[in-house]
């Protein structure tokens, strides 16, 4: 069989990370497979304006190496890729079903439904609709219509009896057809609900999984009675666990920000992105800014890999013990089978684990090519950025090593290497320079400073534990005024690193004009 798979999502604006969980197990089923994975734009209901909506999540999805093989920007066979363009189709679907009784008018009025509704409640049995305003011929439909009744159409759902469906996550599963309504398939104003949509859209692109999340199992009756009444032969089905809230099974969601931020692990991450963010001039309070949604791992300067790496894992994993896969071996190891169908809770400290865990393997100009664009948006750096400033940021790179866990952390790392005069961090200069006897101890070292030759970490670092040996004062004691003096903060680089990339005349300008704020 060939393998096709989809993700169909609706232009909501903003690429939620649940959603890129469910588009990463389809592509990764289709990349395995040798089959191709397809994007579907369900946009029947969308009240927004599709291209505006829909940018966010295609920009998601490449930047994340999510590619698609037919859908928007790439065509393919079975276009168009839009829900809403293929109503032609959908109509003739609804008119088949209506053909061969799987479907039928109905003109009961919106409150008399309600009425039976009420009246189940108030008996407390379930509810089903009595069928009575019904046109099952000619004939009825002409003599409601003449009371001046419109109507809807309605699928003649099954009331005994129940579908089996074998869910390649959740097992046999099996619903009771008295359970399920004689739902809506087409409006009064011609046009077709979501559901039916679905089904035909999945049989024309000739979908062969359909791996959703776990939501939508509830819908899989009514899908399936649309596709076994209409001829199709039915998807195999695959219903992911809940991408859930940090620590809990409910579902993550982009409205509950204010919520996980009591959780100390996602604030945590939540506030040194709006810092970076800060920073690049993105408004830490635009609505994508949260970290439940996509563009702000790609705005902090997280890997794309990391988070495909951590969001496999959300839900599926090899052996309970691999973490890390590159690629290929992801693709090569991926099976439906191993997906588990509980809850899978988002972690961003787990996240944030993976991301360091692939930082660390990059090397140093990897480092560069990634946190560059980070330093022209912050506008540190000019554009086209000189020799000299990009040799002074892969200095800073390789000196701050590890410390640098998002491609964003570069621009606190390397910002006072880059301007003239730094700002001082007020209370840094407070707490290291503004003390009694700092002022001449800075001034003793700029003195010795001045003589180290060569002027690199190794001797700076002899000259500066001889000095202390001799003052008879703790390392810490010059250190960190040292730092706050040539800096203007207490976090970067080790300081040895930092005044050697500086150089002699630029780390005592410094320090000289550091012993204003000195006591
Ligand atoms: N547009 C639906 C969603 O965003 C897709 C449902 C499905 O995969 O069948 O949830």
């Amino acid at each position: 069989m060939t393998v096709r798979t989809r993700f169909a999502p609706s232009p909501t604006g903003y690429l939620h990370i649940g959603g890129v969980r469910t588009a990463l197990f389809n592509w990764l089923f289709a990349r395995k497979h040798g089959g191709s994975f397809i994007l579907r734009i369900d946009d029947t209901d969308s009240e927004r304006n599709v291209d505006e909506a829909l940018e966010p999540i295609l920009a998601g999805l490449k930047w994340l190496g999510i590619d698609w093989d037919e859908g928007p920007g790439v065509g393919g066979p079975h276009a168009p890729y839009f829900q809403s363009q293929r109503a032609a189709g959908h109509k003739l679907a609804v008119e088949k079903l209506l053909a061969s009784g799987h479907a039928y008018r109905d003109f009961a009025r919106p409150e008399e439904i309600d009425l039976e509704r009420k009246e189940a409640q108030a008996a407390g049995r379930p509810y089903l609709y009595s069928r009575r305003f019904a046109a099952f011929s000619p004939d009825e439909a002409a003599r409601w219509a003449a009371e001046g009744r419109q109507s809807v159409v309605r699928l003649k759902m099954p009331r005994e009896g129940s579908l089996v469906i074998l869910d390649a996550v959740r097992g046999r599963v099996e619903f009771a057809w008295e359970r399920e309504q004689d739902h809506v398939i087409q409006r009064a104003d011609g046009s077709c609900l979501y559901h039916l949509a679905s089904v035909v859209d999945d049989h024309d692109f000739e979908i062969s999984h359909v791996i959703r999340a776990e939501e939508h199992l509830s819908n899989t009756p009514r899908q399936a009675f649309i596709a076994i009444s209409l001829g199709y032969s039915l998807p195999a089905y695959a219903h992911l666990p809940l991408v859930a809230e940090p620590g809990s099974r409910t579902k993550l969601s982009k409205r509950k920000l204010a919520q996980y931020l009591k959780n100390p692990d996602f604030r945590q991450v939540a506030e040194h992105g709006n810092r970076i963010a800060e920073r690049t001039g993105l408004a830490p309070e635009a609505d994508t800014f949260n970290p439940v949604i996509v563009d702000f791992y790609r705005e902090v300067g997280y890997m794309p890999w990391a988070i495909d790496n951590y969001l496999a894992l959300l839900g599926w994993s090899l052996d309970d013990k691999t973490e890390y896969f590159s690629r290929e071996e992801l693709i090569a190891s991926f099976s439906l089978e191993r997906i588990n169908s509980s809850p899978a809770s988002f972690d961003p400290k787990k996240l944030w684990a993976v991301q360091d865990h692939y930082m660390h393997g990059l090397g140093a100009d990897e480092k560069l090519a990634i946190m560059l664009p980070f330093l022209l948006k912050a506008k540190l750096i000019a554009d086209p950025p000189p020799a000299t400033a990009l040799a002074t940021v892969r200095k800073v790179i390789e000196a701050s090593g590890d410390r640098l866990k998002v491609a964003g952390d570069i621009l606190s790392y390397a910002d006072f290497f880059l301007v003239a005069e730094p700002e001082m961090d007020p209370l840094a200069v407070q707490q290291k320079l503004a003390k009694p006897g700092v002022g001449e101890l800075l001034s003793r070292y700029a003195q010795v400073l001045s003589k180290v030759t060569p002027f690199e970490p190794g001797p700076l670092e002899e000259v500066t534990k001889a000095f202390v040996a001799e003052a008879g004062i703790k390392l810490g004691d010059v250190i960190h005024p040292v730092r706050v003096a040539v800096t203007g903060k207490t976090v970067g680089p080790g300081l040895y690193d930092c005044l050697a990339i500086l150089g002699v005349h630029e780390a005592l300008a410094r320090i000289g004009r550091a012993l204003a704020a000195c006591g």
